[in-house]
Parts: structure tokens; sequence; C-alpha cells
């Protein structure tokens, strides 16, 4: 599954009946199509303790998102942290019986600029100053310390070399990628027992793990008692 990280920009269809619009009519649609990407404007929402990492997710340079304003897939050239989307894919914060925001009077900058009936705003900003985890956690803080090694040990684009190198039938590739399995695992295990940190703070602190990122660029992760099976998927 791709994950959206800005909002749709198909904004006719939020009105069925063709109804033109000029001020907002609190629908939560915007809210429903997807979770806000932060800019450096909403580093204050995370040190006020507004958001907090259990809340947010960190898409990493290299990783492929949908770009929906611009219809296509990219891979991201920096890493940006967005809000968690629930579990329709829109975002956290939305309640969906009465479609009010929980942080409505502290919402992101996206959530401010957005006018369904004219994106101008958004789209200025939307590629933006947006922030990153480094941004919100000092590079020189234990935190800090342990994103960056786990950058470099896991980073995405050895993980994607390596699954080239396996599609054109290199065995060392699937010792290779194994042991960086295995060190991603280690390095989340490791701060949850360590550390105490909560579960739900990983998407952030280490985006998310490596086998929900290689099935997309082709590989099956499969982990097992004694280690990870490794299988391309059909026509990749
Ligand atoms: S801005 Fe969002 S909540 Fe307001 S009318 Fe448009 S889609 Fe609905
Ligand atoms: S933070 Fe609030 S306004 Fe922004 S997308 Fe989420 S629910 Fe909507």
């Amino acid at each position: 599954m791709l994950y959206p990280y800005v909002w749709n920009g198909s904004w006719s269809s939020n009105f069925s009946e063709g109804r033109m619009i000029d001020r907002c009519q609190c629908c939560g649609t915007c809210c429903r199509k997807g979770p806000p990407g932060l800019h450096g404007a909403d580093a204050s929402l995370y040190s006020s303790g507004v958001l907090r990492k259990e809340q947010l997710l960190t898409l990493r340079r290299g990783e492929r998102v949908y770009d929906n304003v611009r219809g296509r897939i990219a891979r991201l050239e920096r890493e940006m942290v967005r809000i968690k989307a629930d579990s329709h894919g829109g975002c956290l914060f939305l309640d969906q019986g009465s479609n009010r925001c929980a942080i409505y009077a502290s919402r992101p900058v996206e959530c401010r600029a957005l006018q369904c009936w004219d994106t101008t705003d958004l789209m200025r900003i939307y590629d933006q100053d947006r922030l990153t985890r480094f941004d919100l956690v000092a590079p020189d803080t234990a935190l800090g310390e342990i994103m960056q090694a786990h950058e470099a040990l896991c980073g995405l684009d050895g993980a994607e070399r390596l699954v080239s190198r396996i599609k054109q039938g290199e065995e060392a590739a699937f010792q290779e990628l194994g042991s960086l399995l295995e060190q991603d695992e280690a390095m989340r295990q490791g701060l949850q027992e360590k550390a105490k940190a909560d579960p739900e703070a990983l998407d952030f602190v280490f985006g998310r793990p490596l086998p929900e990122l290689l099935a997309r660029a082709g590989l099956r992760v499969e982990p097992g008692p004694e280690g990870y099976t490794l299988r391309l998927a059909p026509h990749s």
C-alpha cells in the first residue's frame, strides 16, 4: 500500500451536488483524504507536546510515496515527517463522528493553508521547509545518535541496491540483505527493551520497518525462527 503524503487534489468530488463553496463546511473530507506533512512552523507543536512521537510517522529518504498533487509515485529526495493515519487512511486527529479535529486550535500549517475550493495557498507551501526527525530530535542527543546510526546502517539506498543485486541473481546479496534486516529489527527491539520506548514511537524514530519498505521494491520478507525468508514478488 502506498501512503499519500499530501491531500488529494480532486476536490470537485467533495461535493456530490456540484455545489460551489467559498468557505469551509467542516465536512472533514480533506482530513479523511490523508494526514498532513509537517513544516518548519510546526516544530513548536512537537516541543510543546501537542504532537508526540507516537502520533508521527517518518517517511525516509529514498522511500516511494504517492504524491497525489502531482499524481505520481515519487521517491523522496529528503525525509519528511507527517501525522499518522487512522485505520481508514485519514488523519489520526479526526473524530469520524463529529468531523472535529482534536487539535484544531493548534493544527499544522498545511491544515491552515488548505481551502478545498482554492488550493493555491496549500500548493505554495506544501513542498517548502518540510520537517525531518532531526528538526525535532537534536542529532547530538542519545536518541538522535541512535537515529543517525540506524540511517547509516539501514539506509534505503543501500537496501535497494541489494534488492537490485538479488534480482540479478547474486546469491551473496541475499545474505547481506538478511544481515541488514536483522540490524533493523535489533535496533527497534533494543530501543524498546533498553530505553523502554513506546512501540508506537518506532515509526517516527526509525521510519517503517524495512520489510514493509522492501515489499514496495518487489521483495517479500517473511520472518521465521531461523531467520528471514526473502522472495521476489512475481514480475518484479
Ligand atoms: S476545507 Fe476540508 S473540511 Fe472544509 S469544506 Fe473543504 S474538504 Fe470540507
Ligand atoms: S490535524 Fe486536524 S485539521 Fe489537520 S488533517 Fe488532522 S484532523 Fe484535519
